[in-house]
């Protein structure tokens, strides 16, 4: 394993986008930075800038309105990037599919990495997910 991609599998560290959502599953990645999940000792942050973030997690469904700026967002990741689908809707516009101004998911605008499901994901998951890519990114060369 790299010396970069060792440092990067220990200290994630990680953006939110959210597309506009029922807030649910953004509500249950806060759920992950408390005490009770703690997140943080994976070493992940979660980051505001996304030009400083490794991974990207996108929760709701991609709309036409916000698939520009999703699209705006991931050019503006340094690469390495890895993308997570958190919930149904990003998945695959969930409870919205087939509605006139959904995508079908967020791997039909930009390159998915992992993908977490659940309506909202359990915070358990998201963890699960997120070790999962961990795991995968510490493999990377
Ligand atoms: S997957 Fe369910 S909980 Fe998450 S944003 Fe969609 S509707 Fe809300």
């Amino acid at each position: 394993m790299g010396l970069i991609s060792w440092a990067r599998k220990r200290s994630p560290w990680i953006a939110h986008f959210c597309t506009g959502s029922c807030n649910a599953c953004d509500i249950e990645i806060l759920a992950c930075l408390t005490p009770r999940y703690d997140i943080e000792r994976f070493g992940a942050i979660l980051r505001g800038s996304i030009r400083h973030a490794d991974i990207l997690l996108v929760t709701g469904p991609v709309t036409r309105q916000v698939r520009d700026r999703l699209l705006r967002i991931y050019e503006q990741m340094p690469e390495p990037k890895y993308v997570v689908a958190v919930g149904t809707c990003a998945i695959s516009g969930g409870v919205y599919r087939n509605s006139y101004n959904i995508y079908p998911g967020v791997d039909s605008v930009i390159p998915v990495t992992a993908y977490i499901s659940g309506c909202p994901v359990k915070p358990e998951n998201i963890i699960n997910g997120l070790s999962f890519l961990l795991k995968k990114i510490g493999e990377s060369k």
